[in-house]
């Protein structure tokens, strides 16, 4: 018997055989725990904290499985009792934790963290329905309570709590922790906070609930609605319950360590994820003030432990409040906060780069931006964005705190985890290194003229396809056809990703089928992504391709050669799935408007070309594999950022002289597609299309459809030099490994142990 087997004996007292899943999966929780204990290091110097809104964590038993070195063994020893992995891992709940590539990122960089044997932990909250389950009734995208929390998740409950002071009134954090393994490393934890007195009964309709009563909402939902004064000021209650909770953690942590406080920049690093956190530099000022540190010296003190992330050039991410709202929710951090401002104010030179505004509005990045040492974008392009227009007056302010760490993904969960037999033919040519070094990915280019490992390597892909076509038809009820090309759109929806392009084209395509112009090969355009609530065209996006989905595979002429799958409540979870059966990438993103994107690089790690527009980290995916092995298309982000500056985009004049885009969007008002779908939602989104089109979908259209029907023609016409391609993609993609990311914000900003 191995060890496994006896240890899975003790916990469950029966034999495996006799168990179900449900007593499997606790038994391997405590083995994992078990495991995981016994990886706990002390921390010597600097220790990481890592703050975000967000933790997208996926499901963790095979995850963790594989970083403690169980996995093969737990595998084969149920296999022999008549048990499959597969089905124990639908016994986990995915945890609800996050929302898209930013809360992704900071689950890839836990795992590098420790993987790469550095001490650090994250900080967040313990949201107990997430951001929302979606479905799909009457083509339309509807929102229930994601209740994730329960016997089967991995958050322990801890006996520590912390004071926290919200409109004046006492609340008490209490801390629960979920341990982080790191492949082969150390053990950290996700720390994660939340009041004893939330109730999931308040919530009623969907994902409404009574948005006044903190004691009992305050974590029930990530992003709750913000449309109202009431949804926004819940938003500041959220962040400050965990900056403040995380910043009394951090420094009980510290002083335990040794450190007098004066010298916390030698205890702590402090990177705050977004502007989500950004409170914890006046909660760390006020903490510090009250521990009798005078108020220049505190502020000096928490700019060298804290950093900033910026992930986005969008307006409306860059948060800001009005300072009655801080009055409200934090009283006691608004006089700190306007002293920052006078500080502030004294090192610019003008008014832009103020922390408060002439209209009494509070800047977080800006405050971010003055009281770190480091701010950071997240892919090359993005970086020079900042520095050269977004944010120029604070580069020209303090140049040397800018600098990129482009972002990167965990191999674990997004080759090993996801992708088993394209993982293991990877070894059975390279070896095992990879794994831990992705740099030698680089090794399998020597492959790529052997037509033997090209054959292999396309068909682990049709396999993977197959496995993908089975779970839609098992989970969702689509049937797709595996020998088709999948295109596959899977993220967040929103205007600037433009699914609305991916809809226009796939309207086209629809009339040239009609009109008997054949595509070389079947397409299968497979979408997935979540509107946020509000988000009315983001919403409408959806309803629109779940109608065109309907149209089309109700017209025989046409569906054999054209299929819409738009899969239901995408998450870590239907990720894993999509990906490693992926064909082309869809990151097209307007150029600018993607800070780095991280898709992009799963998709490339699982052998996928993209389809791309120089954007985000796609601009040095393109810079590594050369134009031959990317489709690259659309306006450049210069060009992009010029017609945003002087106003000269008219979306109305490309919609009237484009015989094929006037097609395309008068069809969505058709009377096919009102058939089934809404006037007023399909009518709007045409209206947004030929009146507005703020993110410029119209002049890449034509662009868009050319390149995507020559990886068409190229996937039909030459499979052997497709697969040669996705090769060369495979073994240039071990730059965007998180473990190369983690090492350089290591090297350059946190300087751990
Ligand atoms: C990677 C990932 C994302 C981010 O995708 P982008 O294409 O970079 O926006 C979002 N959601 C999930 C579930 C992911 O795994």
């Amino acid at each position: 018997m191995t060890e496994t087997e006896i240890a899975l004996n003790e916990y469950c007292k029966k034999d495996i055989a006799h168990c179900t899943y449900e007593e499997l999966y606790t038994a391997l929780l405590h083995i994992v725990e078990a495991e995981s204990q016994k990886r706990l290091y002390a921390v010597k110097g600097r220790k990481l904290y890592y703050i975000s809104a967000e933790f997208l964590i996926g499901k963790l038993l095979s995850n963790n499985l594989i970083n403690l070195g169980l996995y093969d063994d737990v595998k084969a020893c149920l296999e022999a009792h008549g048990k499959s992995m597969a089905r124990l891992e639908e016994v986990e709940p995915e945890p609800s934790l996050g929302n898209g590539g930013l809360g992704r990122l900071a689950a890839c960089f836990l795992d590098s963290i420790a993987t790469l044997n550095l001490p650090g932990d994250g900080i967040g909250l313990r949201y107990h329905c997430g951001l929302f389950r979606q479905n799909f009734t009457e083509n339309f995208q509807n929102e229930t309570p994601d209740f994730w929390l329960g016997s089967h998740d991995w958050a322990e409950k801890t006996a520590k709590t912390y004071p926290v002071s919200l409109a004046g009134k006492p609340y008490t954090a209490r801390l629960y922790r979920i341990a982080v393994t790191g492949y082969e490393g150390r053990t950290n934890y996700l720390n994660l906070f939340d009041l004893d007195t939330v109730e999931q009964s308040v919530i009623r309709d969907g994902i409404r609930f009574d948005k006044t009563d903190i004691g009992k909402n305050l974590t029930l939902f990530l992003y709750p609605d913000d449309s109202d004064d009431a949804g926004r000021l819940l938003r500041i209650y959220q962040q400050y319950l965990m900056v403040s909770a995380g910043a009394q953690l951090i420094l009980e942590e510290c002083l335990e360590r040794g450190s007098n406080l004066h010298n916390l920049h030698e205890y702590a690093a402090i990177q705050i994820n977004d502007t989500h956190p950004s409170m914890v530099i006046p909660e760390l000022i006020r903490l510090l003030c009250e521990k009798d540190i005078a108020f220049e010296e505190a502020v000096e003190i928490v700019t060298k432990t804290c950093a900033y992330t910026n992930h986005t050039i969008l307006a409306e991410a860059l948060e800001k409040w009005p300072k009655h709202y801080l009055e409200q929710v934090v009283p006691q951090l608004v006089p700190i906060i306007e002293e920052l401002d006078t500080l502030a104010r004294s090192q610019g030179s003008d008014s832009s780069t103020a922390i408060i505004d002439s209209d009494n509005v509070v800047h977080m990045a800006h405050m971010d931006i003055h009281f770190t040492h480091s701010t950071n974008g997240v892919a090359a392009l993005h970086t020079e964005i900042l520095k050269n227009s977004e944010l120029n007056h604070f580069y020209r302010l303090y140049p040397e705190k800018f600098n990129n760490k482009t972002n990167g993904i965990t191999f674990r969960r997004w080759l090993l985890k996801c992708n088993p037999e394209l993982a293991a033919f990877i070894e059975s040519l390279i070896g095992p290194d990879f794994k831990k070094d992705a740099s030698r990915l680089e090794r399998l280019a020597d492959f790529a003229e052997d037509e033997a490992v090209l054959k292999q390597l396309s068909a682990i892909k049709r396999n993977n396809k197959s496995a993908l076509a089975k779970w839609l038809e098992h989970t969702q009820n689509i049937t797709v056809n595996p020998d088709s090309l999948f295109a596959i759109q899977s993220k967040r929806l929103h205007e600037y990703k433009r699914q609305q392009l991916n809809l226009l084209y796939l309207v086209h395509q629809y009339f040239e089928i009609k009109a008997g112009h054949l595509p070389p090969a079947p397409l299968t355009a497979v979408f997935g992504a979540k509107a946020a609530p509000a988000y009315i065209i983001a919403k409408d996006i959806i309803h629109a391709l779940l109608v065109l989905s309907k149209v089309i595979a109700a017209d025989a002429e046409v569906s054999g050669w054209l299929q819409i799958a738009f899969i239901e409540n995408y998450n870590v979870t239907a990720a894993e799935k999509m990906i490693p059966a992926c064909d082309l990438s869809e990151q097209i993103s307007l150029a600018s408007k993607e800070a780095s994107g991280t898709g992009n690089m799963k998709f490339m790690l699982n052998g996928a070309l993209t389809l791309g527009t120089m954007d985000g980290a796609n601009v040095e995916i393109a810079e590594a594999v050369g134009n031959d092995n990317i489709y690259i298309f659309g306006q450049s982000s210069s060009q992009v950022i010029r017609r945003y500056g002087n106003g000269s985009y008219i979306a109305r004049e490309w919609y009237e002289i484009d015989p094929n885009i006037r097609r395309a969007v008068d069809f969505l008002t058709s009377e096919k597609m009102l058939a089934c779908g809404s006037a007023e939602h399909l009518g709007r989104l045409q209206n947004e299309l030929i009146h507005k089109d703020w993110f410029q979908t119209l002049p890449d259209f034509n662009a868009y459809v050319v390149r995507k029907n020559q990886a068409l023609a190229d996937y039909a016409g030459n499979p052997l030099d497709w697969a040669k391609r996705t090769l060369l993609n495979i073994s240039k993609a071990g730059f965007f490994s998180s473990d190369r990311t983690i090492a350089e914000y290591n090297s350059d900003i946190w300087h751990l142990g």
